[in-house]
Parts: C-alpha cells; structure tokens; sequence
C-alpha cells in the first residue's frame, strides 16, 4: 500500500452554525468527489479509520488549564473567539480529529503505508499551547508530531499551506529546536501574525519559516528558489 487515507463519517458532525464556514461541506464534497472518482477501488489507496486522541496526547501540546476549559465548553459551550463557538459535545469530534492526525502519522511509522493524508475536521493549526481560535481548538498536526517523536522519530518537519498563518503551530513550537515550522501564507491575512523576522526562540531560532506571499500569488511564486 502506498497512501493511507484516513476519514471517518463522524467527521461531518461538528457544527458551530449551518452557514459557518468550517461546515461539514469542507470535507463532505471532498469525500463525494472521491467516491465518484472509485479512489477507493485503488490498490495504491488505503482507507484508515482513525481513533481518539487519548488525555495524554492533547497534554503533550497543550497545557491543562487549557484542557480543563475544553471541558467545561464541552458542557455549557463556549465562544473562543468571534468566530469559533465551541458546541456543547464538541469534543469528542475534535479528539476524533487529533486522533485522525495520530492515525495517519502511526501508519506511515508502522510501515503500514508510506504516506499519508489526514481528511479530517474540526482544523486544528490556529489553537496554541493555551488557546483555541480560528475555527480550532485541539492542534491537529502538533499532537501527531509529538505521538511520532514518542515513537522514536527525533525532528519533524511542518510545511503549512493554507491561507493563514498557523498561529498556534507556531506557538507550540517556537522554542523547540527539534521541529521545523515552515508556513507559507497570505500576507495580512487572518490571524495577521507570520511576520518574516519570526524565525524561533533561544535555540530553536531559525526553527520557524513564515514566508508571507501577496493574495492571488500563482504556483511560479511557490516554486520562486528562494535559498
Ligand atoms: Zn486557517
């Protein structure tokens, strides 16, 4: 098998409004294209299903003030920010979404595909070490790298394409010399930080890339040697 891909149907349940723009559509008509494409008739393909993140794995990322506040939002709800509403009972997706990331990493570390994709939500890069934000709430992809650094893999590598900056990415790592974190982003986009000159703290400094690219940049400005 070549590449896994990990999904599960329960991937569609959150919800902060019909209309909001992290809305099961995300991956819904990604998942309908790949049907219609028979992706998974492939014999390169593998579907992988995922499994919770466990209480240790989100407190390898974050801290547990910031744990004991997901859970009192699951209960009663929570707004983060203007727009990230936490659901009551949202946290079970979004540990099925950490744990998604988990999955995808563990395969590729067991042998058991030698690449893979996550097609998961809710998102995860705009949550920090002690804060959600920007539709997330539980670092996705900082929570995978931690479970492949416990399972022996010493320095991992971020390479973040969206939009945004991955804020909280940035924040979970900044002071860690072991993972790179490389963001390519729209400059003065949300959430407005990935400045050039952040490049890490103490010993992890030049541990951090942000390279802001103007909106409407084409693929010649992503393949620009820039080194
Ligand atoms: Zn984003």
């Amino acid at each position: 098998m070549r590449t896994g891909i990990v999904y599960h149907p329960d991937y569609l349940l959150h919800e902060q409004s019909p209309t909001h723009a992290e809305r099961r559509e995300r991956i819904a008509y990604t998942i309908d294209m790949l049907d219609e494409e028979e992706i998974w008739d492939d014999a390169g393909i593998k579907r992988i299903n995922p499994r919770m993140a466990a209480e240790d794995e989100i407190l390898s990322v974050h801290t547990g003030d910031y744990l004991r506040r997901l859970k009192e939002a699951d209960i009663s709800g929570a707004e983060f920010d203007t727009n990230t509403y936490g659901p009551p009972g949202f946290l079970k997706n979004a540990l099925l979404s950490a744990g998604g990331a988990v999955t995808a990493g563990e395969a590729v570390m067991s042998g058991e595909v030698r690449n893979s994709f996550a097609l998961i939500r809710p998102p995860g890069h705009h949550a920090g070490r002690n804060f959600a934000g920007g539709f997330c709430y539980i670092n996705n992809v900082a929570v995978m790298t931690r479970a492949v650094q416990n399972s022996g893999v010493k320095r991992v590598m971020i390479i973040d394409w969206d939009a945004h900056h991955g804020n909280g990415t940035q924040d979970i790592f900044y002071d860690d010399p072991d993972v790179l974190y490389v963001s390519i982003h729209q400059e003065h986009c949300f959430p407005g930080t990935g400045k050039i000159k952040d490049v890490g703290d103490g010993v992890a400094k030049g541990r951090t890339i942000n390279m802001p690219i103007a909106p409407g940049s084409s693929g010649r400005v992503y393949r620009y040697p820039v080194l």
